[in-house]
């Protein structure tokens, strides 16, 4: 009866330690303990729910009611707004997408405005709903610039984007302009604050300069805010605030004539556990305001202690000044983010590397925690060390016989036995000919790194279908 535990317990040793604040990157960390467990706890209480039928779960209903309330009131939410619990991030924002297109059937060709900042998921929207994306740059602290998005704006635009804060390099969008430009244009605007929504609504509440963001900009017509980021809630929770009933309501989808049960969904999911919404309750309840008052302090606190820090670390720049809790640094050319952040790995720190984009060279992203903070020096020493090993080893290269396939490489080439012969080829075949994981994926990055965009993705894709194949009896 316990084997599947045991096992469990084995398999879990390999993962990524997400307590104790080493984690910068996938899981936030309050460094409450007592929060986790009993938000662990909650979480197993209602894993056997369906979030399906709300009368047959009205304990549903309640939390999902209080918890929208506690998210309205952190948002400046008027009277009017209402809102959903989500799955995650990327379906609110899916769902953002599709009720602002339902919202005018007229429109025979919908587009969707937005800075080339914002989340993926936008244009993973845009591709499954037929909206065309319409993409803008952004300036040179990578927000958002409002003459490109009100330039964008037409007949057929259905939605306007903007992010608080985006997530690459942690900056808010002028989003009063944004929403301004939107309103005359009389298109509403979602404000993606999936990562930073929750912190940043504590920003301004603990006396830190806060852009505003909010519903209180009059134009902002929808937010999203991810319940497992910020407000430190285990997986699987989202808030999508809609400022009216009449905008939420194409987003349900009903079927009156069906031979089956009564069917609404309110979301993109029909079963689904109640656990991650317990889970995000029991979060928010025994944090509470003051709780997170204080948490955002010592986030805000450890963000900038951590970035005057950087400054120090020879070879190590700040890429942007972060608006919000997300560190976003490069090297100095003298080594690559790829080897700091396996170095960093080595040193019990998880850090995420992002890839060069439009030329700018690749970057690593620090998501701050609560909990990082009493191991700030402890992150830079060891961001110190890492970049001094990585300094010695120096910019791992891509040899140029392996820059020339990729290059010649065109959509749908990489086959599983090209692929196996790139990886040999470049020195990274791992067990079974694909790329062993964990470990140093340095030189694999280095690799997608140095691909066109276009071999990039199938690179990327070619190497998690490997990843994900059937253990068989
Ligand atoms: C995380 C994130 C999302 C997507 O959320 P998931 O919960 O990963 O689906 C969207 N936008 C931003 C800015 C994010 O950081």
């Amino acid at each position: 009866m316990t084997s599947a535990l045991t096992r469990l317990r084995t398999l879990r040793e390999l993962d990524t330690d997400v307590r104790g604040g080493r984690s910068l990157a996938h899981v936030f960390d309050s460094g409450l303990l007592e929060v986790h467990r009993i938000a662990a706890e909650a979480v197993a209480m209602y894993a056997d729910t369906n979030g399906l039928d709300p009368a047959a779960f009205p304990s549903l209903l309640t939390m999902e009611n209080e918890l929208v309330g506690f998210g309205c009131d952190l948002v400046d939410a008027p009277a009017t707004a209402v809102g959903t619990v989500t799955s995650g991030g990327t379906e609110s924002i899916m769902l953002a997408v599709q009720g602002a297109r339902d919202s005018r059937p007229e429109v025979a060709h919908p587009n969707l405005v937005l800075p080339e900042t914002a989340h993926p998921s936008f244009l993973r929207a845009a591709h499954y709903f037929g909206v065309t994306p319409i993409v803008t740059r952004v300036d040179g602290h990578y927000r958002a610039q409002v003459g490109a998005m009100a330039e964008a704006m037409d007949r057929s635009t259905v939605l306007a984007v903007a992010s608080a804060p985006s997530y690459a390099h942690g900056v808010v969008d002028p989003i009063a302009w944004i929403a301004a430009a939107a309103a005359a244009n009389r298109i509403p605007l979602h404000v993606d604050a999936c990562i930073g929504g929750w912190i940043l609504a504590y920003a301004d509440r603990v006396g830190r300069m806060k852009p505003a963001w909010t519903f209180a900009v009059p134009g902002v017509s929808s937010i999203s805010i991810d319940l497992h980021k910020y407000a430190y809630a285990p997986k699987g929770a989202s808030l999508l605030l809609h400022r009216a009933a009449a905008d939420r309501r194409p987003t349900y989808f009903t079927l009156g004539e069906w031979p089956g049960n009564p069917m609404v969904s309110t979301t993109m999911q029909s079963t689904k556990s109640g656990g991650p919404l317990a889970g995000a309750w029991a979060t928010v309840q025994t944090i509470g305001e003051d709780g997170y008052l204080g948490l955002a302090r010592d986030c805000f606190e450890a963000v900038d202690r951590l970035v005057a820090g950087i400054k120090e670390v020879p070879g190590l720049e700040l890429v942007v000044h972060p608006d919000s809790t997300l560190v976003v640094v490069r090297t100095d050319g003298s080594c690559d983010v790829f080897t700091v952040a396996d170095e960093m790995l080595e040193r019990g720190w998880h850090l995420q590397p992002q890839l060069s984009w439009h030329g700018e060279p690749p970057t690593l992203h620090l998501t701050v925690s609560a909990a990082t903070l009493a191991l700030v020096e402890e992150c830079l020493a060891a961001l110190r060390d890492s970049v001094a090993a990585a300094r010695a080893a120096g910019p791992t290269r891509v040899e140029r016989t392996i820059l020339n396939r990729l290059n010649l490489l065109r959509p749908g080439d990489l086959t599983d036995e090209v692929f196996d012969d790139l990886m040999a080829a470049a020195g990274l075949a791992g067990q079974d000919g694909g790329v062993s994981v964990p470990g140093r994926t340095a030189r694999f990055n280095v690799l997608v790194n140095a691909a066109p965009v276009a071999v990039r993705e199938d690179l990327m894709a070619t190497h998690v279908d490997r990843l994900f194949r059937p253990v068989r009896a």
